[in-house]
């Protein structure tokens, strides 16, 4: 799946009519949670039902009629799709808040979602008209993108994208990116930290881009003008656009440095292996807030899957246990305070701390494809027990007799 994403620009007036229609999903996805929660609804087509019901009760909901009918199912199923994972969660049983299907507010960044009908691309695909009974009419697409080599029918969805700097529409493309790379003999285990981005297991460091650093700057002095502004002021309502703007920004920023550098690991490697963090845990710790967001690590780990999957590179995480305590050449745990920056071990290794746990993520994620990888075969063949004499064992002290030496 391929997403392009391109400005609209039409007129003020188009864009109240993109605002309706957005209202108009969010009324859908909030009647039906509401419903659910009346007990109403029981399933996915109950919430197909209930949408439908919403839409032909033409006197009390004139507007819902309006949105594109495939455009009113989709956000029947973003209803449906929110209280799923909360069953799913709770049938999980994982700890803390579940995720109970809240009701969406106003916000500027929003969005509107059609399938395959409702707007049209103009022949040369530089115009969009949207045709469902809204008319907001036909936008010029403005972007770098060009959707000249994709056919129409590879368009699954166009999400309307309202941002505080204008309207966006996204294509999202049914295509598969499959692209060539030599092998590059290298495998990296890449150990995040404040610090510095990454510290690889060849002791390569990335530093954090300071430029966000700067951009808190300046978001936090548009913060403090903001909260000075009269409440339902005009120049309250200016100073929040001035702050979203600045928000998109750094967020453009960041995303765009994650891509680039994401795509360089994953083109210089043949493996990847990464701790698996809960980022959502770690924000929880208000000082290390900051830092952590700024550190951009969920964005780029999700290009570093992403391009993983478009070049062939498997991109192993792992379970982020004792990765900086446990020596990487003779296994010990040696403990340190977050403040020592390198790991000294009874072995008489000496290495950079964050190297240290790079080779322990490196070896972790190699550990745990083998495990997973090579189980049916050792289930299934019974030849395998032939092996398993002296064979294994004397391999397995080689093994770790050689580490030292690396
Ligand atoms: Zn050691």
């Amino acid at each position: 799946m391929l997403i392009y994403e391109m400005k609209l620009k039409g007129l003020d007036d188009q864009y109240g009519r993109l605002d309706a229609a957005i209202r108009t999903g969010r009324f859908i996805r909030n009647s039906i949670i509401r419903a659910w929660i009346d007990g109403e609804i029981r399933g996915r087509n109950d919430a197909y039902k209930y949408c439908k019901k919403l839409s032909d009760n033409k006197e009390q909901f004139p507007w819902v009629n309006k949105l594109n009918s495939m455009a009113r199912q989709a956000h029947a199923e973003r209803a449906w799709f929110a209280i799923s994972r909360f069953y799913d969660n709770c049938k999980k049983q994982i700890k803390g808040k579940k995720g109970f299907p809240q009701f969406k507010k106003y916000q500027v960044r929003a969005s509107v979602e059609y399938k395959t009908s409702g707007w049209k691309l103009s022949e040369c695909r530089k115009y969009i008209t949207f045709t469902d009974k809204f008319k907001a009419g036909i936008f010029r697409l403005w972007g770098s993108r060009d959707l000249h080599y994709y056919q129409i029918s590879q368009i699954n969805r166009v999400r309307v994208v309202r941002r505080h700097d204008g309207y966006y529409a996204q294509f999202l493309i049914n295509h598969t990116r499959e692209e060539k790379k030599d092998l590059s003999n290298k495998q990296s285990g890449l150990d995040v930290g404040l610090t510095h981005f990454y510290t690889d297991n060849h002791g390569f460091k990335v530093d954090n881009p300071r430029f966000l650093r700067r951009d808190m700057k300046r978001i936090k002095k548009l913060q403090r003008r903001l909260s000075r502004c009269e409440k339902g002021s005009l120049n309250r309502k200016k100073a929040r656009n001035r702050l979203g703007r600045a928000h998109l920004s750094v967020s453009r920023r960041r995303n765009d440095w994650a891509c680039k550098l994401a795509r360089r690991v994953i083109q210089s490697n043949d493996l990847v292996a990464i701790e698996n963090l809960r980022v959502r845990n770690m924000i929880k710790n208000h000082k290390l807030a900051k830092s952590i967001s700024d550190a951009a690590w969920s964005k780029f780990r999700e290009w570093l899957e992403y391009f993983g999957r478009v070049y062939g590179v498997p991109v192993v995480a792992v379970e982020p246990a004792y990765t900086s305590i446990n020596c990487s050449s003779c296994g010990a745990k040696v403990a340190k305070s977050l403040s020592s920056r390198t790991h000294q071990c009874g072995c008489g290794l000496v290495l950079d701390r964050d190297e240290n746990a790079a080779i322990n993520i490196l070896q972790a994620a190699l550990k745990k494809l083998s495990t997973t990888v090579g189980q049916t075969e050792s289930n299934d063949s019974g030849e395998f027990d032939l092996c398993c004499g002296q064979e294994t064992a004397s391999s397995k002290s080689s093994r770790r007799k050689s580490k030292p030496n690396q």
